[in-house]
């Protein structure tokens, strides 16, 4: 069985405050929100970062990138957003299983 947390909660495992949910991917609230909204997209496959995408995932990412300001606005962020995909250790990565971070609203303004 995966250990890894994302594939935990793509197999309803572990709960998470859904956003979004298709065939290959899955959004959801982070845990530790940078912002008013901060969620997370992520691909219900298990690719650990950015790095280890080939021209094989290039439909996947186009989708998660496609859906990051559909689902900001549904999430009441009109005025904007940030997205962040942090890679490897050194990128600030801590959860291996790639994601993009969507985040925005409130105050202080977030700063990353
Ligand atoms: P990273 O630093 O890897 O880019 O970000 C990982 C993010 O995942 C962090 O913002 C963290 O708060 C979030 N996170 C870690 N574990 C969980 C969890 O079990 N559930 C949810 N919803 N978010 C998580
Ligand atoms: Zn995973």
């Amino acid at each position: 069985m995966s250990e890894c947390i994302f594939c935990k909660i793509v197999a309803g495992e572990i709960p998470s405050g859904k956003v979004y949910e298709d065939d290959e991917v899955l959004a959801f609230h982070d845990i530790h929100p940078f912002a008013r909204v901060h969620f997370l997209i992520i691909p219900k496959v298990h690719i650990a970062t950015l790095a280890d995408c080939t021209p094989a995932h290039e439909g996947l990412l186009g989708r998660m990138l496609l859906l990051a300001p559909r689902l900001a606005k549904e999430q009441g962020l009109d005025a904007g957003f940030k997205t962040l995909i942090n890679t490897g250790r050194g990128g600030g990565q801590e959860v291996f299983h790639i994601h993009v971070h969507v985040f925005g609203g409130g105050d202080p303004v977030p700063r990353t």
